[in-house]
């Protein structure tokens, strides 16, 4: 688990970038991009992925095994929590 100041930290930075025309909150000049487009940290060696963790702050809770997030702009850098849902992995597939 992601230590809890790190997570408000992190939350905080996503929440503070603007929305774009799209309404989505873009993080490539914030946090790094992996291969898959997605925005991502590294605390103390472990990468997380930071759409994920906005859907959790928004869920107030964790991602129950199965869950999935999906973004609804299918911009895979968004942080918008408005544009984040969880989704079972049998609906996604
Ligand atoms: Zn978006």
């Amino acid at each position: 688990m992601i230590p809890p100041d790190v997570f408000e930290r992190v939350i905080k930075r996503a929440l503070a970038i603007p929305r774009n025309a799209d309404g989505c909150r873009e993080t490539w000049d914030v946090f790094m991009i992996n291969d898959a487009g997605q925005p991502e940290i590294r605390v103390n060696g472990t990468l997380y992925r930071v759409h994920r963790l906005v859907l959790q702050h928004k869920l107030g809770r964790p991602l129950v095994p199965g869950e999935v997030p999906h973004q609804i702009c299918g911009n895979t850098e968004c942080v918008e929590p408005d544009h984040l849902f969880a989704r079972t992995v049998d609906e996604k597939y």
